[in-house]
């Protein structure tokens, strides 16, 4: 006999927006809370239940090797390339091969519908989280909306709507959590498409990054931490400003990003099935990560429509990953000419390629490691993964 009864999970009552959330402050807003899947919150938050290995077994049938210098940093992977659209999609925040595959996937019905995050009406940098069906409504999600975003919060309608095949899009910690409920979604078909994602703030967070860092914060429409050491601001009249990293005012944007931000080690999305970022590839190219078969088809899929040219690496990020430390630690700012003159350096002899994307993964986990171990010691050692503790315990720490 068929039971009628609903799932338990349809039992649980989601949280008004205003209330705090499981992990407290260092709720990152995944949008799991705002559904009814907070029933499985405990095991599901990334801030409250760290299980990278379990999930990568899950999701890639093995766990990452830590004695492989590329899955020790840039986890488990069958292929990784760097690429670009033969014809970029106008407004996309690199060349929009995030954008072109959802799109694919839904003309060519290999799913009903894709979550992804719009823009608010009032708000360009506002998300609004969507299940787009079609590929208009995924293009109106084209572009970073640079702050926490509760993707996971239209989750309830994909179950209600008896959909069966679904992308997700989506930054690390919205993943982490997708993984464990995905069983309880009612799919046949689940795809993942990730990002990378690091620094992230809330919307009044962003307003401030903006308000120190560019000269018309009003007229931004885009920003990147590009691979050549600077911001690069795109505004309203389409003209680019740029300033050197080593040009931020660390002393006033310590505390801009959010503490789950500084909390996080999955800068590169270990749980999705392919991974569309930046940070591995030359300037003005994209860098893919394909972590398994549903991943490699996800690419076919559009292959026709990239050119492409294998990884690369060069230098050497040690010293400046070390030199980094005290210096962000002490907030070091240094005056504009030096921040620039040290930006020409450091393009011209600094790491490149995948030894770029270590340099930023090595930078931001030994911060977000004294970060947990300054305010949350008594979550050191089981919120940090295994793969990030190898990571940090190359570099000499201050305490
Ligand atoms: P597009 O075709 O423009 O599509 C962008 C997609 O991103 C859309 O589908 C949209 O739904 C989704 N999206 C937008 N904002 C959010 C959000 N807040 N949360 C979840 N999904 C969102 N790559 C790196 O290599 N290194 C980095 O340090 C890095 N940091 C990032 C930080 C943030 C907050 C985000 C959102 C992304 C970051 N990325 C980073 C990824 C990178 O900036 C591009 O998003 C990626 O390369 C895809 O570019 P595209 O042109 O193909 O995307
Ligand atoms: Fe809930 Fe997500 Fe916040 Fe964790 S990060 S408390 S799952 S909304
Ligand atoms: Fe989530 Fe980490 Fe990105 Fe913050 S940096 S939004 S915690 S994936």
């Amino acid at each position: 006999m068929i039971s009628s009864n609903p799932p338990k999970h349809q039992k649980s009552k989601a949280l008004k927006p205003s209330s705090r959330r499981p992990a407290k402050e260092l709720c990152s807003e995944c949008g799991l809370c705002d559904t009814y899947y907070i029933h499985y919150v405990k095991d599901a938050c990334a801030f409250l239940n760290q299980q990278f290995d379990r999930l990568e077994t899950q999701s890639h049938g093995r766990s990452r090797n830590l004695d492989d210098d590329r899955e020790l940093y840039f986890g488990v992977h069958q292929d990784m390339i760097a690429a670009r659209k033969v014809q970029p999609i106008e407004g996309a925040q690199w060349t929009g091969i995030v954008s072109t595959i959802a799109c694919e996937m839904l003309k060519q019905g290999k799913v009903e519908g894709v979550v992804c995050v719009q823009n608010s009406p009032t708000d360009r940098f506002g998300p609004q989280p969507v299940i787009a069906r079609t590929p208009e409504e995924v293009l109106a999600a084209r572009v970073n909306k640079p702050t926490l975003s509760p993707n996971l919060s239209v989750l309830e309608q994909v179950e209600q709507s008896g959909m069966k095949r679904l992308l997700v899009i989506g930054v690390g910690c919205q993943i982490q959590a997708l993984r464990e409920v995905e069983k309880n979604l009612g799919l046949e078909k689940l795809y993942v498409l990730g990002t990378p994602c690091v620094d992230n703030v809330t919307r009044a967070g962003l307003q401030k990054f903006l308000e120190t860092t560019s000269k018309s914060p009003e007229t931004v429409v885009h920003y990147e931490f590009m691979q050549d050491f600077r911001v690069h601001f795109k505004h309203e009249d389409g003209s680019i400003e740029t300033v050197p990293f080593f040009g931020l005012n660390t002393k006033k944007l310590k505390d801009v990003f959010a503490p789950s931000c500084m909390s996080c080690f999955d800068y590169t999305n270990a749980l999705a099935d392919l991974v569309v970022g930046y940070m591995g590839a030359p300037f003005g190219w994209q860098w893919i990560v394909v972590r398994n078969e549903t991943g490699q088809e996800m690419l076919d899929w559009v292959m026709e429509q990239l050119e492409t040219q294998p990884v690369a690496s060069s230098g050497d990020r040690r010293q400046a990953v070390q030199q980094s430390i005290p210096a962000y630690d002490n907030a070091v700012t240094l005056p504009m000419w030096a921040a620039k003159l040290m930006g020409v350096v450091i393009e011209k002899i600094g790491p490149k390629g995948l030894e770029y994307a270590r340099f930023s993964i090595d930078s931001h986990f030994t911060r977000n490691y004294l970060y947990v171990k300054r305010n949350h010691p008594e979550k050191l050692d089981r919120h940090v993964p295994e793969f990030a503790k190898k990571i940090v315990g190359q570099y000499k720490l201050p305490d």
